[in-house]
């Protein structure tokens, strides 16, 4: 079989060292969705190559297919963040090790793709407010999770203004009558409406939605209930 050229913007979410000098890289890809990849003669210092390897940068990639693992044969970084901050740093590891967690096909998948450039931009912007709550849930509404926030997950019946908890267990928003009281969370009205928001507008949308502190506390909640449910406790990075 012919060796295929492919070209396609990725993000590193994971190096591993391989060998004398080699890195098996695993990249988020735009074109291919999660792949492995070995980048040859990287960990050599005078490799061109290493200065792009960084994890959280957007990198335009070059690969040709290898018997088991991709090869990649250039990388030139499109879009390079300036990981300065501790706290910054953490967030970047967390939401890269939730994204390799999570996804587990090689499919390409734009709005994934999308999803995590997203959430990359948000970590790295300046001012009060953390987004990244919001591209972590739309994540796992994307990837198969999606939380019932329409309607009680438990008595089916409309949700009034008032008195409502997420329980995670039952996958949703529980009612005040409904609530067992296990492993529940209150959520306000502002918080089912953006939960709501989260998953029927276009990603692009959800950069314009206005959030204040309680608003950001509420939904790291959420997002981090719903982390502990589908990955369990295989996270390294905690923040
Ligand atoms: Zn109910």
């Amino acid at each position: 079989m012919a060796m295929q050229n492919i070209a396609t913007p990725g993000i590193i979410l994971k190096r591993t060292e391989y060998g004398e000098a080699d890195r098996i890289l695993t990249i988020y890809t735009r074109e291919l969705g999660k792949i492995s990849a070995i980048a040859k003669g990287s960990r050599k210092s005078t490799s061109r190559k290493s200065g792009h390897l960084e994890v959280g940068n957007i990198i335009n990639f070059e690969f040709v297919t290898g018997k088991d693992l991709y090869i990649m044969t250039v990388a030139k970084t499109e879009t390079y963040y300036d990981y300065k901050d501790l706290i910054v740093m953490r967030k970047l590891f967390l939401w890269l090790e939730i994204i390799d967690k999570i996804i587990h096909d090689s499919e390409r998948n734009l709005n994934i793709y999308e999803v995590i450039i997203k959430g990359l931009s948000s970590i790295n912007a300046q001012g009060t407010y953390s987004r990244l709550a919001i591209y972590e849930l739309e994540l796992y509404s994307t990837s198969g999770y999606q939380l019932e926030v329409q309607k009680c997950v438990v008595g089916r019946e409309e949700l009034v203004e008032t008195n409502n908890f997420i329980d995670i267990r039952l996958g949703g928003i529980v009612c005040k009558n409904h609530n067992r009281g296990e492993i529940c969370i209150n959520i306000s009205a502002s918080g089912i409406k953006l939960l709501r928001l989260i998953q029927e507008c276009d990603i692009n949308m959800l950069e314009r939605i206005k959030l204040d502190d309680n608003l950001v506390i509420e939904l790291d909640k959420v997002a981090k209930l719903q982390r502990y449910e589908i990955i369990g406790n295989k996270m390294k990075v905690e923040l």
